[in-house]
């Protein structure tokens, strides 16, 4: 169903193939003293981070507009020439990913007449909001399909389609936050560091739980750390999927293990599945992601396996935190409990597509 899998999903990460001669980063400039030249010299040179200093590599400028006729039409053959070229390095860059985009235009033909609109899916996806061009209709239908997919009934659940996965994270630890005031953060040393740069914004407590040599949460290490701060409730990420070795953590046995160290009751799961979240319920005897069973909310990632164009993501959680969480903003009539304001309308009609192709 998703996106074709001819590569292990090191390749996506890490993109191990070289990328086309013509925009090989390595030969571009790395000016780290000044001002970059705008494509010469410097090659060869390995990636550094200065802090306190913006690396220019090659850029386009942007000039200001003159007031004679010829001149206007050399800036558009240039600009012409500019995005054409680019146009080619991006069909060069793509044959070196996952191989998905090559039957992008094919696959998302009838998409293509929606492009001229500005579609904006501004707060909660389940109230109207005062501004009309939005493409609600098959943002929800995405919706109900992935909560039937982890078995949370339609009027049990809230959701919407995010940004990408780190908004999914910053959602779904929000809503543990907003559950458990006091909690503490558990989540593996492999989690995504969009998990712990959430701890840092919302300013929670974190401990890491150490992994197994496949990645997985080591759950003896977490039953040690959970017993250390038994008063506090915890709100745990676990991975569907990490980001360096696709390792997916044990659901039922960190739920077994909350329990077993007196945390029944106490502690709130979001599941990671950027990576993995929208393959697990297809892939046979891995542990299965259900609100059947004691969790939170579940992110997944748009762009990664599915396949969409632009990041994007989806977050499903229970419809009973959500309303922990949002306050109204009267100038939407709106109940707030995304985390962006306004949204990529076109998202949810490439990831509608792409869920009813399958
Ligand atoms: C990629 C990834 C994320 C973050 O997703 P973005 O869309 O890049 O923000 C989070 N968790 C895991 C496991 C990932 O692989």
């Amino acid at each position: 169903m998703v996106g074709s899998l001819n590569g292990s999903s090191m390749d996506l990460i890490q993109n191990a193939e070289p990328l086309p001669e013509e925009i090989d980063p390595k030969a571009m400039p790395l000016d780290l003293n000044g001002e970059s030249d705008g494509g010469r010299g410097g090659g060869g040179k390995s990636r550094q981070i200065v802090l306190g200093r913006n690396v220019h590599t090659s850029c386009f400028e942007i000039s200001e507009p003159e007031d004679d006729d010829e001149v206007t039409g050399e800036r558009e053959a240039y600009m012409a020439g500019v995005l054409a070229r680019y146009r080619k390095s991006l069909l060069e860059r793509t044959k070196h990913h996952l191989g998905y985009p090559y039957n992008l235009d094919f696959d998302y033909g009838a998409l293509g007449q929606l492009q001229h609109f500005s579609i904006n899916n501004l707060g909660d996806p389940f109230i109207e909001s005062n501004y009309g061009v939005h493409s609600r209709q098959f943002e929800v239908g995405v919706l109900d399909w992935f909560a039937r997919l982890w078995e949370l009934e339609r009027n049990e659940y809230w959701g919407y389609i995010t940004n990408c996965g780190t908004e999914g994270n910053l959602h779904g630890i929000l809503v543990g936050r907003e559950v458990f005031p006091d909690g503490i953060l558990y989540a593996s040393k492999e989690s995504h560091y969009s998990v712990f740069k959430a701890a840092r914004m919302y300013r929670m407590d974190c401990v890491k739980v150490g992994t197994l040599m496949s990645g997985e949460i080591d759950c003896a290490d977490f039953g040690s750390k959970l017993l250390l701060n038994k008063e506090k409730p915890a709100i745990i990420n676990v991975n569907i999927g990490t980001t360096v070795k696709g390792a997916v953590d044990d659901l039922d046995m960190v739920i077994e293990t909350l329990e077993k160290n007196g945390f029944k009751d106490r502690f709130y799961i979001h599941c990671d599945g950027a990576l993995f979240g929208l393959m697990m319920p297809f892939v046979k005897r891995a542990p299965k992601v259900s609100f059947k069973k004691p969790i939170g909310s579940v992110s997944v990632s748009g762009h990664k396996f599915v396949g969409c164009p632009m990041p994007c993501g989806v977050q499903i959680t229970r419809l009973k935190h959500i309303n922990t969480l949002s306050s109204n903003v009267e100038y939407l009539a709106s109940r707030d409990a995304t985390i962006m304001g306004s949204r990529n309308g076109h998202a949810p009609l490439f990831l509608w597509n792409r869920c009813n192709a399958q």
